[in-house]
């Protein structure tokens, strides 16, 4: 089972915070309406994780995605980290951001991910808080350690069932390959950028689960600038010293020339399925638990 998933936010983010600028709204409208015509030419959909600010301020995009059959799924409200707000406030955010993404598409919303795979050991409590406000299905967990977020400790890179207080919740993993002695993915964002794209075939085929998932900012040609100390900062939340920057900025462009070229031979030469369609295809009753009490 290989399913795809994109996370949507880079239209929100051009608006809130980098000067809402005409040309990178046509830039992204363009990535991903070519994502979208070639889906539909090989009749298949993916999970589309939206920020709730998106369908409250773009709500066009969002439904443009609905209406061509695919999944949307909810990606926080305005991408604050998990692991940087208290239990309330993550409440208040997702409750916000489903409550905005129903309205926009008529249609109860029920997959999230959580922005920069920020639930780890430190904050498992936030699967209570999803599930309080209506989430079944999650694809937060990378299982390893990470820059940023990361849950080494939950042992399981297949369809699992999260049990925390009471509540229970469906896990699609992100799932990693051993290199180097280090566990790494190989789908999606920034490590699909830099490895051949033989590789994340080979490691694929030799898998019965793959999870990929790309940025529309992963897949942009145009380079993304060094980022100011305040921008850093800000989103990062870490002293934006000009190493932390620069380091940010190899990792943000590494690939970037042809990783769209890449997304597509891949969704061309593969069959993928949705989030929503995984879940009715996964035995759950075989799934691992995962307790997190
Ligand atoms: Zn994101």
């Amino acid at each position: 089972m290989n399913i795809l998933s994109f996370d949507i936010e880079e239209w929100y983010f051009e608006k809130a915070f980098l000067g809402d600028r005409p040309s990178y709204y046509r830039q992204y409208d363009h990535y991903l309406d070519s994502i979208l015509d070639l889906l539909d030419e090989r009749q298949m959909t993916a999970t589309f994780f939206c920020v709730g600010q998106m369908g409250a301020m773009f709500p066009e995009v969002v439904k443009r995605i609905y209406d061509r059959g695919h999944e949307i799924g909810c990606h926080s409200n305005t991408h604050t980290w998990i692991n940087k707000m208290s239990r309330d406030e993550v409440f208040e955010d997702t409750r916000q951001a489903i409550d905005s993404l129903q309205q926009c598409i008529g249609k109860k919303v029920i997959s999230y991910r959580a922005p920069a795979f920020s639930i780890g050991k430190e904050n498992a409590w936030a699967f209570e808080v999803l599930a309080e406000c209506g989430v079944e299905r999650d694809a937060s967990v990378y299982p390893a350690v990470r820059d940023f977020g990361g849950f080494a400790e939950f042992g399981q890179q297949k369809p699992s069932v999260i049990k925390r207080g009471g509540c229970t919740i469906k896990e699609f993993p992100i799932c990693l390959t051993r290199l180097m002695g280090k566990e790494m993915a190989y789908s999606g964002g920034g490590y699909f950028r830099f490895f051949p794209l033989w590789f994340v075939k080979s490691r694929m085929r030799g898998s019965d689960y793959n999870m990929c998932y790309f940025h529309i900012d992963d897949l942009k040609p145009e380079n993304i600038g060094v980022m100011s100390k305040e921008e850093y900062e800000f989103y990062f939340k870490e002293p934006g010293s000009f190493k932390n920057r620069y380091m940010r900025y190899i990792k943000s462009n590494l690939g970037k020339g042809n990783a769209l070229r890449k997304l597509f031979t891949l969704i061309s030469s593969m069959d993928f399925v949705n989030i929503e369609a995984a879940d009715r295809l996964v035995e759950w009753e075989k799934a691992p638990i995962v307790n997190l009490d």
